[in-house]
């Protein structure tokens, strides 16, 4: 059923710049696209904005967002959270790079507490290019950030005319317009000329308030027959956690079983993902590499979600100060 819900004209909105292609313009010295468009240009160059919502402005910084790692996340929660407790605010919009959006968006939707709108937009062509998709983005944003239909869905991307739930987002395509799809889920709503339809709601997520943001966190992808150097380098590097994005259910090569019993020993919590852009974690195979001995082994069920998403809870559970044990909980919690 599409639940139909009416803007709140008159509301305000801040918009908080972080950088990325939105914010972009080609430097002649170069050829290449680098951010340079502040918060103002960029409202100016969107005055259609003003007929949805009263706008504030942040200028975050100047970031490609490549360079965002969760401690930069984390700031960005707070200057969010802070603009959010004004009563005055309706909803927050943090324009953003698209390369890693799904992760910072994903990192709101675990340190804000979602009743009013965050919602993370972008662009795919930069501000001097001829099909230059930034105004369309950031007034289809604004007009989410202020509906309140939005209210209580947690933190969402808006793209290319399309609603989604920053835990299922995830660029697809390195160029496409409509790059950002929710493969497990579909799109939670969509903005047309009539309003901003809604489609389904989100359960709402454990949240974290963690201290700081633990960035000694790694990500290693499984390829068939992969040897265990960069595991037995993570090992011997003592870092603060690690992501496995096994291959199908949860399986890795059979090299790998030794230093990831090693990295559990040494109370290195390891998370297992799959690789698979949908499904979850199964548990099914033995062997030295299977998912069924692995979970014996003590890694840290991921659910369905994917590596670089995983990285992000995991990194603000230690920053929070979590052990194994109850980021265990934790994630079980995520993935119910
Ligand atoms: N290609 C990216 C973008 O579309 C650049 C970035 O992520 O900073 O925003």
């Amino acid at each position: 059923m599409i639940e139909r819900n009416g803007a709140s004209r008159g509301r305000t909105v801040q918009i908080i710049t972080t950088g990325g292609t939105i914010a972009s313009r080609v430097d002649p010295a170069t050829g290449g696209a680098v951010p340079a468009v502040g918060a103002a240009e960029l409202v100016a160059l969107a005055p259609s904005l003003h007929d949805h919502a009263e706008v504030r402005v942040t200028d975050f910084g100047m970031l490609q967002s490549w360079n965002i790692g969760t401690d930069v996340m984390l700031r960005i929660a707070g200057v969010a959270g802070d603009a959010l407790r004004d009563d005055a605010v309706a909803g927050v919009v943090v324009t953003h790079g698209t390369d890693t959006m799904e992760e910072t968006a994903f990192a709101l939707d675990l340190l804000l507490d979602g009743v009013k709108p965050v919602v993370v937009t972008g662009a795919m062509r930069n501000a001097g290019d001829p099909g230059f998709d930034g105004p369309r983005n950031l007034t289809a944003a604004v007009r989410v950030a202020v509906d309140a239909g939005a209210r209580e869905r947690g933190a969402l991307v808006v793209m290319n005319d399309e609603i989604h739930a920053a835990r299922f987002v995830t660029k697809m395509h390195t160029t496409a317009f409509g790059t950002f799809a929710s493969p497990e889920t579909g799109a939670v709503g969509l903005i047309d000329d009539r309003g901003v339809w809604f489609r389904w709601r989100p359960d709402p997520l454990p949240r974290l308030s963690p201290a700081r943001a633990e960035t000694n966190v790694h990500l290693v992808k499984m390829a068939a027959g992969a040897d265990a150097l960069l595991l037995r380098a993570l090992l011997e590097a003592r870092v603060g956690g690690v992501v496995i994005e096994a291959s199908g259910g949860g399986n890795v090569s059979d090299l790998w079983h030794d230093p990831i019993a090693a990295l559990i020993a040494a109370s290195i919590p390891v998370v297992l993902v799959s690789r698979c852009p949908t499904g979850r974690i199964v548990p099914v195979y033995g062997g030295p590499g299977g998912g069924r001995t692995l979970r014996a082994l003590g890694v840290i069920d991921g659910g369905w979600f994917s590596g670089p998403k995983a990285r992000v809870a995991l990194s603000l559970a230690l920053g929070s100060g979590m052990n194994t044990e109850t980021i265990r909980r934790f994630f079980a919690q995520l993935t119910l």
